[in-house]
């Protein structure tokens, strides 16, 4: 029994409906699965629906920008609450600039002599919480570019003409963020942050997990974090950072986190509720096995 707990929708970069993301889970075998679009939960409600007629458990989340350090880190949220009125409101600022930032790439792409227009981008997202993989499908489907890879290489990569830094809730706060709303922080795929510097002062800040399994996480990456996880008493998640297709194949299912991993973040976040006094959202999970 196996879960994966990093896949993103439409409702932000990724290109499946949660629908068509549940089937797939469905069809995976999957036992557990949590959606966690970038700086959004608006696709849960659907997401939970889905799975419930199709028997998938499902776990809200949310992968949110965050910095430490300067450093870019990405925090995951599981659990949420997804109508924790504060959660919500810092998850509408960052949309909002995150559609100003789409403008920002766009003008600067049209300063390049490319005649990229912001509705084409906007139309294509269809999303409160787009990024730079819209931009890139834009620039590929009015044939300015040959490929995604072509779009980051020629613009969008760090560095790149059209790069626009990406605004980020400071890690601390993120991390209150995500405890106020009922949910446990857990740093996503630390490999690719190449700075485990970072990780003991997130721990004093109260990270509750380490995903040590990811899809860019090679097999000794995974083993040092599933060691540095026990050093630190943190929880273990993993997913495969799933966005639609992938070399003509879902990458859903592709990182197995064994379900345990699940059971024991269920168990700490009914333990927060009660120290915390919150009230569970929605049904409670299930502590069942
Ligand atoms: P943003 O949140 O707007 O900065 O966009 C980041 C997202 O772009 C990541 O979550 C990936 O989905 C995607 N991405 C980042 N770098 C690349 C790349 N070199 N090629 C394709 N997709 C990328
Ligand atoms: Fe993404
Ligand atoms: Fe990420
Ligand atoms: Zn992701």
């Amino acid at each position: 029994m196996f879960a994966d707990l990093h896949l993103h929708t439409n409702f932000s970069d990724g290109t499946y409906t949660p629908e068509q993301l549940a089937q797939e889970a469905k069809r995976c075998g999957l036992k557990a699965i949590a959606l966690t679009d970038h700086d959004t939960v608006e696709g849960c409600p659907r997401m939970s629906a889905a799975c419930q007629a199709l028997g998938v458990e499902f776990i809200p989340a949310s992968e949110l920008t965050a910095e430490l350090n300067d450093f870019e880190i990405h925090l995951l949220g599981y659990f949420l609450d997804t109508e924790n009125a504060t959660l919500l409101g810092e998850l509408a600022k960052f949309q909002e600039v995150r559609q100003r930032r789409i403008r920002e790439m766009v003008q600067r792409i049209n300063e390049h002599g490319i005649p990229l227009q912001e509705e084409t981008v906007f139309k294509l997202a269809n999303c409160r919480s787009p990024g730079r993989p819209h931009v890139a499908r834009a620039l590929v489907q009015e044939g300015f570019c040959g490929g995604l890879d072509e779009a980051f290489e020629r613009f969008l990569k760090k560095g790149r003409p059209a790069w626009v830094p990406k605004f980020k809730m400071f890690a601390r706060d993120a991390i209150e963020l995500v405890h106020q709303a009922g949910g446990l922080a857990v740093l996503a795929h630390p490999a690719l942050n190449r700075n485990d510097d970072l990780i003991p002062p997130l721990v004093e800040m109260g990270l509750d997990g380490l995903e040590c399994y990811h899809t860019k996480h090679t097999p000794s990456a995974t083993e040092n974090y599933l060691q540095m996880a026990k050093r630190h008493h943190l929880l273990v998640t993993g997913g495969s950072d799933c966005h639609g297709l992938s070399k003509g194949k879902p990458l859903i299912g592709t990182v197995k986190l064994p379900y345990q991993r699940v059971e024991l973040l269920k168990n700490r976040v009914i333990q927060q509720a009660a120290e915390r006094g919150f009230k569970l959202a929605g049904s409670p999970p299930q502590s069942s096995s």
